[in-house]
């Protein structure tokens, strides 16, 4: 249902005088239409956006999306909170011509076969675009060990950093390229 919402009818822009329409939407933070990878909304997720008709066949939309996710730290794994507010533009080419929904041309227009913009698309990027290719719960996260797993923010747990278990030696090289 949220998903057939989250579609504009680009066709109502031919009536409007001004060639110019705002929209806006909540979804509900419980909802299967955009994906965090390894996380979670927490609060609704507020879409605000402006549609404008630049010349035949060719809009522009402009937005923002406001929302919280939970996502694990990437060297703790605890959950924490990230607050998003992504702003998104996108050209919009009405066309016929064979089209790939998830990616601009050349020209750096995203085409749609018929006049309805599906909203899906653009803001399950801006979501992604949003967070951190690192996220840490804190800019000096101290990580896991590697050896028993114990999240050395909450203090050490007495394993011997430099006798790691040959299995996990891997992981420790892993861990390590990553700090
Ligand atoms: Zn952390
Ligand atoms: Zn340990």
């Amino acid at each position: 249902m949220v998903n057939n919402l989250l579609t504009i009818n680009l066709l109502e822009l031919e009536t409007e005088k001004n060639l110019m329409k705002e929209y806006s939407y909540t979804i509900p933070k419980k909802n299967s239409v955009i994906i965090v990878p390894n996380g979670g909304f927490i609060e609704p997720i507020k879409v605000s956006a402006t549609v404008s008709k630049k010349q035949e066949q060719t809009y522009l939309i402009e937005g923002l999306v406001e929302t919280q996710l939970k996502l694990p730290c990437d060297r703790c794994l605890s959950l924490n909170t990230l607050e998003v507010k992504e702003l998104f533009k996108k050209q919009v080419l009405v066309t016929n011509q064979e089209i790939d929904l998830k990616e601009e041309d050349s020209e750096g227009f995203y085409r749609i076969p018929i006049g309805r913009l599906p909203l899906k698309e653009l803001l399950q990027e801006a979501i992604e675009f949003s967070i951190p290719s690192k996220f840490l719960c804190q800019k000096n996260c101290l990580g896991l060990c590697y050896n028993c797993g114990t999240n050395l923010n909450d203090g050490q747990c007495g394993c011997d950093k430099n006798d790691v278990d040959p299995r996990l030696a891997v992981l420790k090289k892993y861990y390590d390229k990553k700090k």
